[in-house]
């Protein structure tokens, strides 16, 4: 009866704090933008199956590209141990008023024996998981736990002791359910339950064997003390939930569920006509999803470790990013409740005010935002589905709409865009130059083309880009494919605005473009730029462009499989080949351009980091037109990870990738001894006319 009271008691105060921390925090939701993620439940569902209880980031088998599995395996035994052990710990709490409490239908003597067994297995499985965590934290102590410097320094120095606190009461409930099941089984010889469940729990025999020699009353105490702080483990840890980044126990399954369906690549079409803001400048400008971000952060440093901009010493770290948002609303909770919450409950209909300062600037500084490469890197290493691009270039949307603060080298880029519809601000006349001499099929000399080719400006402009736009539309005319350009009424897709937090200038050039597109005879569209393709196949829909777009590798492969073109394979190079992070991570093109480079001939190598983990090269996001100090430069990085495969020619997709990579190659004097080449130009040499 004692414990009973004393447990009761216990449990009231935990559960009273608990909700009354969680209520704090669902408030702060309440306060939060509205979204729409409700919609496509099935698609929700199906999402939380696989990375939720399927835990599906952690060991997948491409973790083993940033040699994360041990982690990832590490993880889903603490999940499913958790998960399995919940049942444990019901019945343990319930023991405080019925000592020989089972949740119906698991007695070791109905269906509870294997259930028993997997609680035992998984504590077992759960300590040994325990044991790689303290070993990560105490002994090898890696960067992705303490911090990448320079850019997560204010991580570095913080003292982590709630990981330590974390852990052990982890370990305390694992312990203490253990100790509970081997001093009862010792403590009362002859009891027909006691015996029943450990002839079930292998690791608690053990255990028992270990204390046999103990009288039944030092058992017992025994049992007592790890039913007790077996319990109170679970209260104290159940408390520190909501403070801490183990929030996420809770809050990532709902951040899973509510997760973007819309194509990653596609950024949000902002209201230009209606809204009274652009971008996102105040904390309680995100939206109720971007709030459940923060709160489910694990602090895992997935993100940071995969971030170029991290890696080439730039003061952008993802987490380091997404942590001081979260401390910042943590810090002004009350005030974002206070404002928005209630003020919207007034009833009288006016709009609260905003809360706190201008935080683009002071909490998230303007060289942060404009680190970033727009990659996604981040997002593909996160385990909790966390998103940031989209952040990110909300705030970037508030400093070139609302502040027209950005790099001064981006006013030249936005004036060639707006004049010459495109970012070098060569002259618009000279955008189908390119096709001098070749005979290129245009609208006006062939008007029912199957195909539209989008150049796109970089294949259409740049020097070194022509190139490969020659050698795609040799191919084509090689296999005989009904096709033509719109030449000189090409127009930019404004995709570099739009990274930039351009977005009125974005909307401005995707309008006129998609018009463009519309009116051509066909709707399908072959690109040979990964951007154009994002931007076309994904955004397009938002301004009523709907087109199939079909990339330049697919397309050259489905014309091998029918025979339209003769290939034959004597490209003969030892070639690593570059994944772009728009045709990789945004639209998970990643096969075809190594089976064409395959059937070409090429001796394919792969960088260390290929296809969801591959590095950016450091051009994506609008960065291609930023100034870059030359120790922190990303090409180089990508270039060097490219070189350590020891190839004799780097292929690629995409032209910025040619630009980014060739300069690097440039950069160490590498250029007569590794060549830099698109996939096409690949093809090109490799191909003759079919003769069929
Ligand atoms: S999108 Fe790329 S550059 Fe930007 S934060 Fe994520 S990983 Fe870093
Ligand atoms: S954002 Fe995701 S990957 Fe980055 S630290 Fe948080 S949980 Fe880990």
């Amino acid at each position: 009866m004692a414990t009973a009271i004393l447990f009761s008691l216990c449990l009231l105060a935990a559960l009273g704090l608990f909700f009354y921390q969680i209520w704090g925090r669902f408030n702060l939701l309440r306060a939060a933008q509205p979204a729409a993620r409700f919609d496509r439940i099935p698609e929700r569902i199906r999402a939380v199956l696989v990375y939720a209880f399927g835990q599906k980031k952690f060991v997948r088998p491409e973790a083993s590209i940033v040699r994360e599995q041990t982690a990832g395996w590490m993880h889903f035994f603490i999940f499913w141990g958790f998960t399995v052990l919940g049942l444990q710990v019901v019945t343990l709490f319930a023991r405080a008023y019925s000592p020989g409490f089972f949740l119906p239908l698991l007695s070791p003597h109905l269906l509870g024996g294997p259930v028993l067994l997997l609680e035992d297995l998984l504590e077992a499985a759960v300590l040994v998981a325990l044991g790689v965590a303290f070993t990560r934290w105490l002994v090898t102590r890696p960067s992705r736990l303490f911090g990448y410097a320079p850019a997560e320094d204010r991580l570095r120095s913080h003292s982590h002791w709630e990981a330590y606190l974390i852990l052990s009461c982890i370990g305390i409930i694992m312990c203490g359910g253990l100790l509970y099941n081997a001093g009862r089984y010792v403590g009362l010889p002859g009891d027909a339950e006691a015996a029943a469940e450990i002839t079930w729990e292998p690791v608690s025999r053990l255990l028992a064997a270990a204390i046999g020699g103990a009288s039944p009353d030092t058992a017992l105490a025994l049992s007592a003390l790890g039913w007790w702080a077996h319990n109170l483990a679970v209260l104290v840890l159940l408390n520190f939930l909501p403070v801490a980044k183990h929030f996420h126990v809770i809050t990532s399954l709902p951040n899973v569920f509510f997760k973007k369906l819309e194509p990653t690549g596609a950024l949000s079409k902002q209201d230009l006509e209606t809204a009274t803001r652009y971008g996102t400048s105040r904390i309680d400008h995100f939206d109720w999803k971007q709030v459940l971000d923060m709160f489910s952060c694990t602090e895992c440093g997935r993100c940071s470790s995969q971030c170029p901009a991290t890696a080439s010493g730039k003061p952008l770290a993802p987490r380091q990013l997404m942590l001081d948002l979260r401390d910042y609303l943590y810090a002004h909770q009350a005030e974002v409740i206070e404002k928005r919450v209630h003020a919207r409950s007034s009833g009288d209909g006016a709009e609260p005010a905003e809360v706190g300062e201008n935080i683009v600037g002071p909490v998230i500084r303007d060289e942060t935002l404009w680190s970033c490469n727009v990659c996604r890197a981040c997002e593909e290493a996160c385990p909790v589905l966390i998103e940031y691009v989209d952040k990110i270039v909300d705030m970037r949307r508030h400093l070139v709409q609302e502040e027209s603060r950005f790099p001064g080298e981006l006013n030249r880029v936005f004036k060639n865009m707006e004049t010459q519809s495109n970012p070098w601000g060569i002259d618009a006349e000279k955008r189908f130059e390119w096709a001098d001499g070749l005979d290129v099929p245009t609208l006006e000399t062939n008007p029912a083309p199957e195909y539209l080719y989008y150049v796109g400006c970089a294949g259409a402009f740049d020097d070194r880009n022509k190139k490969t736009t020659q050698a795609f539309a040799r191919v084509l005319k090689k296999a005989g494919v009904n096709f033509a350009c719109l030449a000189k009424q090409e127009l930019c897709n404004g995709e570099t605005a739009r990274r930039l937090g351009n977005e009125y200038l974005y909307q401005t050039m995707a309008q006129m473009c998609v018009e463009g597109l519309n009116a051509a005879p066909t709707r399908k569209v072959l690109v040979n730029c990964p951007h154009c393709f994002n931007t076309i196949k994904n955004e397009f829909p938002q301004f009523g462009g709907q087109y199939e777009v079909i990339h330049a590798a697919e397309f050259v492969k489905q014309l091998i499989a029918a025979g339209k073109l003769a290939i034959d394979g004597s490209f003969g190079k030892k070639t690593a080949y570059h994944d772009s992070c728009y045709y990789g991570r945004f639209n998970d093109v990643y096969d075809e351009p190594r089976e064409v480079l395959a059937r070409s001939g090429a001796g394919l190598v792969e960088i260390e980091r290929h296809k969801h983990f591959a590095m950016c090269c450091g051009a994506g996001g609008g960065r291609m037109w930023i100034e870059e100090d030359p120790d922190k430069r990303v090409n180089l990085l990508r270039t060097e990870q490219a070189l350590a495969a020891d190839p004799e020619a780097i292929a690629m997709s995409c032209p910025f990738c040619m630009t980014m990579l060739s300069d690097g190659i440039k950069a160490k004097d590498l250029e007569e001894k590794v060549q830099t080449l698109d996939v096409m130009e690949i093809v090109d040499r490799v191909t003759a006319a079919s003769k069929s």
